[in-house]
């Protein structure tokens, strides 16, 4: 058993936060850990003092949140244990080996009598084990869950619904019919979760599901003008008080919590091309693809015609520490229409005038950045949530081309033509500005402002 002594507290600065504390405990994943930071710079533009637990694996840059106080606690994971792209294994281990030591640092956080009052503990939906442990010291938990609604529904019904309906496991991936359960999602759209290990990954969705149902409540990164269908069917299926107070990342200019560094040259390139002119690709912190689709892809890219901006994440090409594998005189043939980096500010290269479309693999983070900005998508999703993303934004909201075909140089040619060149393109693209004023309304007074004020009323009231 660890002591206590191994919970490292690391006070980066006394906390300037005058209200109540909050300890905030995110998934040690790129695609969490923003949204919880962000989510902590909220509640403390509203007064709450906040404490962050976070695992030595994937550690964010505490120097980054002076205003926040940190403490880290290890994880016990292995190198391979860290390295693992079976992310059923992963979070389910997580939620082991962390236990003793978050419980002894929460302990330790609660016995500091120097500190502001704790109010409740908001950690990760994914980190089911924190109820039992918030229980034990009855202490409050609210989950944030990352992602969007209607996939966390379909998500929580695998291992029920479902499986007793035959859609898991599923037979055929390709196919177009319809989930009545679930419209507009076709089997095509259900969540490939990349395991052979069905068993598992059903007991981690059940514990997802009831652990949140114990929980206080549950805060979304997403909001009604987005998602009213889907917050309904929560609202039934999880009577607890839900806050959807997203888009997070619209409460402040863009800042960074990238584990990667970002390449700020993209940015200086973007300035000298023509507007809308760009397409910038990227497929986020996890997707890897193998070096057949990279071909494909860079091809694709080039035979478009069209500018692009491309980011390949060190070793995200299978067998490959980085782009080795393009072919002999490929840069010399698309320079000047090409700027190819290792990880970008994304948030930035959305914002700019000279971006036109943004082919993602629909993570909810990305997708949410590129509504917020105006950039109509090409979606290729490529695992878990991605799917149920990309069928809203393509058929739901109609603001992206689904690429639902094989990675083929032609297929992504002509996608990138019709988004960047033709009149489909400024279909999307009006289409999306006006889905992004929506959420812009909604914050600024509408439904997600009135939901963080009555979060806030909620934390206070503990
Ligand atoms: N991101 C970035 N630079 C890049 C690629 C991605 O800063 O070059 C950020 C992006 O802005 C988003 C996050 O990484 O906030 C990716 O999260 P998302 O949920 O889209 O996908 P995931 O990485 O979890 O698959």
């Amino acid at each position: 058993m660890q002591k206590m002594k191994q919970a490292s507290m690391d006070n980066q600065k006394a906390s300037v936060g005058k209200g109540r504390r909050v300890i905030l405990f995110p998934m040690p994943l790129q695609g969490h850990i923003t949204p919880m930071l962000q989510l902590a710079n909220i509640l403390y533009n509203k007064g709450l003092s906040i404490t962050i637990i976070y695992t030595h694996l994937n550690s964010p840059n505490t120097s980054s949140y002076p205003h926040f106080t940190f403490c880290s606690i290890s994880d016990g994971f292995s190198k391979d244990e860290a390295s693992t792209t079976n992310y059923v294994a992963f979070m389910t281990l997580l939620n082991v080996k962390c236990v003793v030591p978050f419980q002894e640092c929460l302990e330790k956080l609660l016995s500091n009598v120097e500190e502001q009052p704790i109010a409740c503990l908001i950690s990760d939906a994914m980190l089911y084990f924190t109820q039992a442990v918030a229980d034990s010291l009855k202490l409050p938990r609210i989950v944030l869950r990352t992602s969007n609604i209607a996939s966390f529904l379909v998500f929580t019904a695998i291992p029920g619904l479902l499986r007793e309906k035959g859609y898991y496991p599923i037979q055929d991936p390709q196919s177009e019919a319809p989930v009545i359960e679930f419209p507009p999602l076709r089997v095509k759209d259900l969540p490939e979760t990349k395991t052979t290990d069905d068993a598992t990954r059903d007991q981690l969705l059940s514990l997802l599901a009831s652990q949140t149902k114990a929980s206080s409540g549950m805060i979304w990164n997403s909001c009604r003008k987005l998602e009213q269908d889907a917050i309904t069917a929560l609202e039934q299926e999880f009577p607890i008080p839900i806050f959807t107070i997203g888009p997070f990342h619209k409460y402040f200019p863009a800042y960074s919590s990238s584990l990667l560094s970002q390449d700020h040259s993209c940015i200086s390139w973007l300035d000298k091309q023509a507007p809308k002119s760009v397409i910038y690709v990227s497929f986020g912190s996890i997707v890897a693809i193998n070096e057949t689709e990279f071909l494909e892809i860079a091809w694709g890219l080039a035979n478009s015609g069209v500018p692009f901006l491309w980011v390949v994440r060190p070793r995200s090409v299978q067998g490959a520490e980085w782009v080795e594998a393009l072919p002999k005189g490929y840069l010399e043939m698309v320079d000047g229409r090409c700027h190819i980096v290792k990880w970008a500010p994304q948030q930035e290269v959305l914002a700019h005038p000279a971006t036109g479309g943004f082919w993602t693999h629909n993570g909810w983070n990305s997708t949410l950045e590129s509504i917020c900005e105006g950039v109509p998508m090409i979606c290729h999703p490529n695992f878990g949530d991605q799917s149920v993303i990309a069928r809203y934004v393509s058929y739901v909201w109609r603001v992206g081309l689904h690429l639902e075909k094989k990675l083929e140089r032609r297929v992504i040619e002509r996608a990138i033509r019709r988004l960047i060149l033709e009149a489909e393109g400024l279909e999307l693209r009006s289409r999306i500005i006006g889905l992004k004023e929506q959420v812009d309304v909604s914050l600024k007074g509408g439904s997600a402002y009135k939901s963080l004020e009555s979060l806030i009323s909620y934390i206070q009231s503990f």
